[in-house]
């Protein structure tokens, strides 16, 4: 059984060394772990860098995201191979042997393509194409588990290898931590950002929402503003796939896992009692 997955994000504010540390010192003591990384961050400086304002899109059903056609997802990939990296460097420095993956290495992570989205413009809906942006289809595994028995951690970015034609889709970096962490029977999933947790009120960090199931989500819906209600999205989606427990939690802080792991940041789980289920 993996102990968890753990997803560190792009947004400003957020900070990976804390992360790092806590996570390498997890590991060299045995624990297995899966490391997912956002680039929004990465991202932005390269468009920026490039001449190009970075486009996000609004769903009809509220979900705020990139959108990325093939002229970005250049510079997407950039941006993903470089996080994936300096990752790997720095938990290669403290001790820790990792295996920075690239999907398009294999069948580890498979996606799909949806060419036009919706989107909101004003009142209206409008129609987009040429979106390079997707929805995670398959992982694989036994093959993850196989790079962690052999003693790695894996680091992976925000992209899938497109089922149908060899080339990389941009994925949510949430939603691929809530897959990996449902498909390999992860104890824990914990995506950490640059807030406390789910706030009741965004505007105000004391507050925090500690424990919410599946059976009340509409309460953590009706909190979740912007980019929090896809990190919803992808708890909800992992707790239905058969993970117990996710927690969304702050990675400003020293050891940000292990708070996570011991009562911190807002804890999702998939029924209220699974304690009565050991
Ligand atoms: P990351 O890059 O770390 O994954 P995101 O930008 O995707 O971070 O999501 C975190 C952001 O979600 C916060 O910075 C905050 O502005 C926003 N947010 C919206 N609603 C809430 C809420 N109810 N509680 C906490 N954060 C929220």
């Amino acid at each position: 059984m993996l102990d968890g997955v753990v997803k560190i994000g792009g947004a400003k504010g957020t900070n990976h060394d804390n992360t790092l540390l806590d996570l390498a010192g997890r590991v060299k003591r045995g624990e297995r772990w899966v490391l997912c990384h956002g680039v929004s961050g990465a991202m932005d400086a390269l468009c920026s860098a490039a001449g190009l304002e970075p486009r996000y899109v609004v769903s009809p059903s509220g979900y705020r995201s990139r959108f990325v056609t093939d002229r970005e997802m250049v510079l997407f990939e950039k941006a993903s191979f470089s996080e994936t990296a300096k990752i790997c460097s720095f938990l290669g420095a403290m001790g820790v042997p990792t295996v920075p993956i690239n999907p398009m290495n294999g069948t580890l992570v498979l996606g799909k393509v949806k060419d036009v989205i919706r989107a909101l413009e004003g009142n209206r809906t409008i129609l987009l194409r040429g979106n390079r942006s997707g929805k995670i289809t398959r992982i694989d595994n036994d093959g993850i588990h196989a790079i962690i028995e052999r003693g790695f951690l894996p680091v992976f970015p925000p992209l899938a290898r497109d089922e149908s034609v060899p080339r990389y889709i941009n994925i949510d970096g949430d939603r691929l931590a809530g897959s990996i962490a449902a498909s390999c029977n992860a104890r824990t999933l914990v995506l950490l950002t640059n807030t406390p947790g789910l706030l009741e009120n965004v505007d105000d960090p004391d507050s925090l929402i500690k424990d919410i199931s599946l059976d009340e989500w509409h309460v953590a819906e009706n909190a979740a503003k912007g980019n929090m209600k896809r990190k919803l999205l992808a708890c909800k989606e992992a707790l239905e796939g058969g993970l117990q427990e996710a927690v969304i939690a702050d990675s400003r802080i020293e050891l940000p896992i292990t708070n996570a792991i011991s009562g911190g940041g807002t804890h999702l789980w998939r029924a209220k009692s699974t304690e009565i289920a050991v």
